[in-house]
C-alpha cells in the first residue's frame, strides 16, 4: 500500500484514479488545451505582479517618461492574453465537464435498462433518479475543480511564488512557513465534509421518491383528504435536508476563517519586515511592492486549493454511489452460447417450481402445471395466491429459485433472453404508455415495423376508430401517464402492441377494474383474436374468459389446489365453488344472457 498523501486517502485516491481514467480520458486533448490555457493565465497573472516593479521604481520613483508607453502597453497585453486564456480554458472545460456528465448518465441508464426486475424491487426509484440527475453533477464538479485547481490554482501558486523568491527570498520563506500550519485543519474538515455530503444525497433520493410516489397517487391523496398529511410529511423530509445541507454549509464555511485569519497573520508580518527594508533603500519600494502584489494574488488559487479537498470529498462521495449503480451486475444472464428458444407448438411446463423473494417464504410451493400449446390456460386464486409471481417466471423476469420452467421442452435458463422475450407478449392490467406518439407505443411491440403493420394491428385490437378521432391520429403525443384515454383505450393500445409483436405465447393479467360495458365488450373482443391460436397463459377475473378456457388451474398460498375446466371444478365443490360462488354468481348471468 502506498502511503496516503496529505490531502486525500487511499479510497479518494482510488475513485479519483477510475474517475479520470474512465471518464476524462476520452477528452485528454481538450484537458491539454484547457490546461495550456491554465498554463498562460497562471503567467499572465505572474506576470502582472512583475511588471508593478518597474512601474513603482522606473515611473513613480525615477520618473522615467520613455517606459511610460511600453509599461502601459504591456500591462494591456497582459490583462489580455490573461482575458483569452481564461476564456479558452472555461470553454474547454465546461465541454468536458458536460461530457462527463452526458456519458456518465449514459452509461448508467444504460445499466439500469439491463438489471432485473428484482432491482427494481430493492431500489427505490427516486433515489435511483436522484443518482442519475444530482449525483453526477456533483460528480463532475469534483472532476472541474481538480482540474482547475491542478492546472490553473497549482501553476499559479507555482509562478507568484517563485516570483516571490525572486523579489524577496527570506520574506517569500517566511510567509510559505504558514502555509502548512493552514493545510492542516482544512484536511480534517474535508473528511467530515465527505460524511456530511454522503447523508445529504441519500436524504435527497428519499425526498425525490416521496415526492414522485405523492404526485402519482394524487388520486388516492385526494380521495382520503390525506394533503395535510402528505404536506407535513415532504415538510419533515424538506427540513431534514435543510439541516443536513446547513451543516455542509458551516463546515465548508469554517475552512474560510481559518485561510482568512493565518493570510492576515502572512501579509501583516510582510508589510512589518518589508517596510523596514525600504525605509533603509527606497529603490526597494518596486520589489516590495510586487512582493505584496504577488502575495495577495496568491491568497486566491490558495485559498481555492484549500477548498479543493472540500468539493472534491463532495464529488468523490456522489462518484462512489454512481460507480455503486454501474458496477451492478445483473444476475439474470444468458450462459454461454446460450442458443435461442425455438418455438413449434408453445407447450408451456412447470417442473416442481419454487420461488422465494425473502428467501424465506415460499411464494411459489412446488409448482407443476401443464399448458397445451395453443391453449388457453387460465390461473385462478385469491390475491397474494403467487399467480403474477408465477406468470414473471415465464419471461424471465425472476429465475425459479428451485425447478424449472420448460417451454417446448427448452429451460427457459438455457436459451437466450433475447430470444425467449421475443417469442412471448405480455398484456398486463397496468398498462404501461410512454411519452410518446400512439405509433411508437404500438411500435413497442415490434421495433421497426411498417405504418401498415401497426395500423392493421390496432384495427384488430379496436383501437383504429378511436385513434383516429384524436386530435393527431397515430401522431398524438399520449399525456404524461396516459391520464387522457381512458382505460379501455389504454387497454385496447395494449393489445395493439401484443398483435403486432405476433409472439407464439401470450401472458394476460386481466384488468380487475370494471370498464363500461362498451369498452368491456370492445376489449374482450380484440383479446378473443388476439389469443386465437397462441398459448396463453391468463391470470383471470372474468368469469367469460374462465368458462372460455381449456384449463383452469385453481391457486392457493402458492400452491394448485385444483384444476380441470368449469363444469368439473364446479362439481368437485373445492375452493374453485366458493370463489364462484363468491366472486362470480352475479357475472354469471350477465354471461349467460350474452351467450344467448
Ligand atoms: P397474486 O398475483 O396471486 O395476487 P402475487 O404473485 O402478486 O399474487 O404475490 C404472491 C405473494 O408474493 C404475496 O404474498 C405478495 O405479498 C408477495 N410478493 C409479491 N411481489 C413481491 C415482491 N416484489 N417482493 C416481495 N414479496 C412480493
Amino acid at each position: 500500500m502506498s502511503k496516503p498523501s496529505v490531502f486525500f486517502d487511499q479510497s479518494s485516491q482510488t475513485l479519483l484514479s477510475r474517475l479520470i481514467r474512465d471518464n476524462v480520458r476520452p477528452y485528454w486533448k481538450m484537458v491539454v488545451a484547457a490546461l495550456l490555457c491554465m498554463g498562460v493565465s497562471a503567467a499572465a497573472t505572474a506576470a502582472t505582479a512583475y511588471l508593478i516593479e518597474p512601474v513603482i521604481n522606473d515611473i513613480f520613483l525615477h520618473r522615467n517618461g520613455l517606459l511610460l508607453w511600453p509599461l502601459a502597453l504591456a500591462v494591456i497585453a497582459v490583462f489580455f492574453a490573461k482575458g483569452a486564456a481564461e476564456y479558452g480554458d472555461s470553454v474547454l472545460m465546461s465541454r468536458v465537464g458536460l461530457s462527463v456528465i452526458a456519458d456518465m448518465q449514459n452509461r448508467m441508464f444504460a445499466r439500469l435498462m439491463d438489471q432485473d426486475v428484482a432491482f427494481f424491487h430493492h431500489h427505490r426509484t427516486g433515489r435511483l433518479l436522484s443518482r442519475i440527475i444530482n449525483d453526477v453533477q456533483a460528480m463532475r464538479n469534483a472532476v472541474s475543480s481538480t482540474l482547475v485547481s491542478f492546472g490553473k490554482d497549482t501553476l499559479q501558486l507555482v509562478f507568484l511564488v517563485g516570483l516571490m523568491f525572486y523579489q524577496d527570498w527570506v520574506l517569500a520563506s517566511f510567509a510559505f512557513v504558514v502555509f502548512p500550519v493552514a493545510v492542516l485543519p482544512v484536511v480534517r474538515l474535508g473528511r467530515r465534509m465527505r460524511r456530511v455530503t454522503a447523508n445529504t444525497q441519500e436524504q435527497v433520493g428519499q425526498l425525490t421518491t416521496y415526492l414522485e410516489q405523492s404526485m402519482q397517487g394524487i388520486r388516492i391523496v385526494k380521495a382520503y383528504g390525506m394533503e395535510h398529511y402528505e404536506v407535513g410529511k415532504v415538510k419533515n423530509l424538506v427540513g431534514v435536508l435543510r439541516d443536513l445541507t446547513f451543516k455542509a454549509a458551516r463546515v465548508r464555511s469554517l475552512s474560510s476563517p481559518v485561510m482568512e485569519t493565518l493570510g492576515g497573520v502572512a501579509i501583516g508580518i510582510v508589510i512589518v519586515y518589508g517596510g523596514m527594508g525600504v525605509v533603509d533603500d527606497p529603490d526597494k519600494a518596486g520589489a516590495f511592492f510586487s512582493f505584496i502584489t504577488a502575495l495577495l494574488l496568491a491568497y486566491r488559487p490558495l485559498k481555492s486549493l484549500s477548498n479543493l479537498n472540500n468539493n472534491l470529498q463532495e464529488g468523490l462521495a456522489a462518484a462512489a454511489r454512481c460507480f455503486e449503480l454501474l458496477d451492478a451486475q445483473p444476475t439474470l444472464r444468458d450462459v454461454p452460447d446460450a442458443p435461442p428458444l425455438v418455438v413449434r407448438e408453445g407447450r408451456v411446463t412447470l417442473e416442481n417450481v419454487f420461488y422465494t423473494y425473502d428467501g424465506s417464504k415460499s411464494v411459489l410451493d412446488n409448482i407443476s402445471m401443464h399448458i397445451p400449446g395453443g391453449r388457453t390456460v387460465a390461473l385462478v386464486g385469491p390475491s397474494g395466491a403467487g399467480k403474477s409471481t408465477l406468470l414473471n417466471l415465464l419471461p424471465r423476469f425472476f429465475d425459479a429459485t428451485d425447478g424449472r420452467v420448460l417451454i417446448d421442452g427448452q429451460d427457459v435458463r438455457s436459451v437466450s433472453l433475447a430470444s425467449l422475450r421475443s417469442k412471448i407478449a405480455l398484456v398486463s392490467q397496468e398498462v404501461t404508455l410512454f411519452d410518446d406518439t400512439i405509433r411508437t407505443n404500438i411500435a413497442y411491440g415490434r421495433f421497426g415495423a411498417t405504418d401498415e403493420e401497426i395500423e392493421v394491428a390496432a384495427r384488430a385490437a379496436a383501437a383504429h376508430e378511436f385513434i383516429m378521432a384524436l386530435p393527431d391520429g397515430y401522431d398524438t403525443i399520449v399525456g404524461e401517464r396516459g391520464f387522457s384515454l381512458s382505460g379501455g383505450q389504454r387497454q385496447r393500445l395494449s393489445i395493439a402492441r401484443a398483435m403486432l409483436k405476433n409472439a407464439p405465447i401470450l401472458l394476460l393479467d386481466e384488468a380487475t377494474s370494471a370498464l363500461d360495458t362498451e369498452s368491456e365488450r370492445a376489449v374482450q373482443a380484440a383479446l378473443e383474436r388476439l389469443m386465437c391460436g397462441r398459448t396463453t397463459l391468463v391470470i383471470a377475473h372474468r368469469l367469460s374468459t374462465i368458462m372460455n378456457a381449456d384449463l383452469i388451474y385453481v391457486m392457493d398460498r402458492g400452491q394448485v389446489v385444483e384444476s380441470g375446466n368449469h363444469e368439473a371444478l364446479l362439481a368437485t365443490n373445492g375452493l374453485y365453488a366458493h370463489l364462484y360462488a363468491l366472486q362470480f354468481a352475479d357475472d354469471a348471468v350477465g354471461v349467460l344472457r350474452e351467450e344467448q
